[in-house]
């Protein structure tokens, strides 16, 4: 499978708005821990945000297939996984958490600013105590009479340090142990604190950090979905994340084979160019074939995801399959240009530290291993892997946005 001509087009014009407004200055923001708000609106003014949101809240009606597209045209053109970390956290957590489970009037309410690049927005699931094991959240919500007190610490969090509008997961007091809930609201707040970005190896241009909520009063409509969704909702943006994440990682890795091919065959030792040796040409062979490989299961994963499929397995297999062959081809690259590409000066080197959070960011090896093995042996006992509450439909999310989305009293 290829993209088709529609989303060739999209690849190449976003190719075109990362090269020219976001990679002139990535360096610059990695060494500096610096997240460019006026970059972003840059960005945001593009429509890439709102490529497969819904028109009627500034999105232009597209499907996640024609994202995917200028998602792995853009990522080849910036080479920025800061930018890119946070436009996955917003898009494929945020925003499409919002078109699947949310109300009409909270799309409203929250996805115009977002889509335009004025507001930016953190999911937030992880805490100091557990990070692969989402369903140990200690952060919990007392129900009140006009909705819910929000407590809780959320750690490692992309965009929270600079977020404007926060979506974040609790437990319900008083409800069964499974029971977690998920909120939208504005950081804006002074029960919300916001951390300083953290100082990491890598990702450094995205602000990654902590969010505080003492005693955060929410009302009945910040809650997104039902109160026991919390965890379908998370299910959902998991698999638009972890796709999209692979498709990413296909952007990013697509210039390193044609780089270091160019530089093998250009580079002479020993009288001959290098790529002339075969161990020179096992890197540039390793890195074509695993992306070839990477494409694949994302085409499968995409239109599994399109035709509301449960695609848990492919997603994971995405996500760590992609994780795995980041930091191996970062690294096989900069092997080919030896010295040349150990250079700050050059964006090898941050792509390979880049690469290597992806390891931890979206779920571990380890854990998407036990998805995978999971949906296996379901398959092998011919079970239905749909679950129960999980909305799939990408297409379907677009054409009967809302219909059953009302909230229901608490
Ligand atoms: C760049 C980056 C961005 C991030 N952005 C966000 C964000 O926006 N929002 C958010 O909520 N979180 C975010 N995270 C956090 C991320 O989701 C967690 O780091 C991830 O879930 C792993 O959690 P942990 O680091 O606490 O590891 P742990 O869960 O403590 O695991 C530690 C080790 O034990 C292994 N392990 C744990 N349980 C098992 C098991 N049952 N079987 C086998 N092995 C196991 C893990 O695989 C890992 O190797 C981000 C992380 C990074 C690096």
């Amino acid at each position: 499978m290829e993209w088709n001509a529609e989303q060739q087009s999209l690849k190449s014009k976003y190719y075109t708005v990362g090269y020219d407004i976001v990679r002139p200055s990535a360096a610059e923001r990695d060494a500096k821990i610096n997240f460019d708000r006026v970059l972003w609106k840059k960005v945001g003014d593009t429509g890439l945000f709102g490529l497969c949101m819904p028109e009627e809240y500034g999105g232009a009606g597209l499907g996640i297939a024609e994202f995917g597209a200028a998602l792995e045209g853009f990522a080849a053109g910036c080479q920025d996984m800061g930018v890119l970390v946070t436009l996955v956290a917003q898009v494929a957590l945020v925003q499409s958490a919002l078109v699947n489970y949310g109300t009409k009037e909270q799309c409203e309410t929250w996805l115009p600013e977002l889509i335009s690049g004025e507001k930016l927005a953190c999911f937030a699931i992880t805490e100091k105590g557990c990070g692969s094991d989402v369903r140990s959240i200690t952060t919990h919500v007392d129900r009140t009479e006009n909705g819910y007190v929000l407590n809780g610490k959320k750690w490692n969090i992309t965009n929270a340090p600079v977020a404007d509008i926060c979506m974040t997961f609790g437990k319900v007091v008083g409800k069964k142990e499974k029971s977690i809930a998920c909120f939208i609201f504005e950081t804006n707040n002074e029960s919300i604190k916001q951390s300083k970005p953290f100082d990491l190896m890598g990702n450094r241009g995205t602000p990654i950090g902590e969010i505080d909520f003492e005693n955060v009063q929410l009302a009945t409509n910040n809650r997104v979905g039902k109160e026991d969704d919390g965890l379908a909702v998370l299910y959902f943006s998991f698999l638009v994340e972890r796709v999209l994440t692979g498709i990413l990682v296909s952007g990013c890795i697509t210039p390193l084979i044609q780089e270091s091919l160019q530089y093998s065959l250009e580079r002479k030792a020993f009288g001959k160019s290098i790529g002339d040796n075969q161990y020179v040409q096992q890197y540039v062979v390793d890195i074509e074939t695993k992306l070839e490989l990477l494409k694949g299961v994302i085409f499968r994963a995409l239109h599994a995801l399109e035709k509301g499929k449960d695609c848990s397995k492919l997603a994971s297999i995405v996500k760590m399959y992609s994780a795995e062959i980041f930091h191996e081809s970062s690294l096989s690259a900069m092997r080919v240009m030896g010295n040349y590409g150990y250079r700050r000066d050059n964006y090898y080197e941050r792509l390979l530290r880049d690469a290597i959070g992806l390891l931890f960011a979206g779920g571990t090896a380890e854990i998407h291993k036990r998805v995978i093995w999971d949906s296996m042996v379901k398959e092998s006992k011919n079970e239905n892997t749909k679950r129960e509450n999980l909305k799939l439909s990408w297409t379907n999310v677009l054409a009967e946005a809302h219909k059953d989305n009302e909230l229901e009293e608490a």
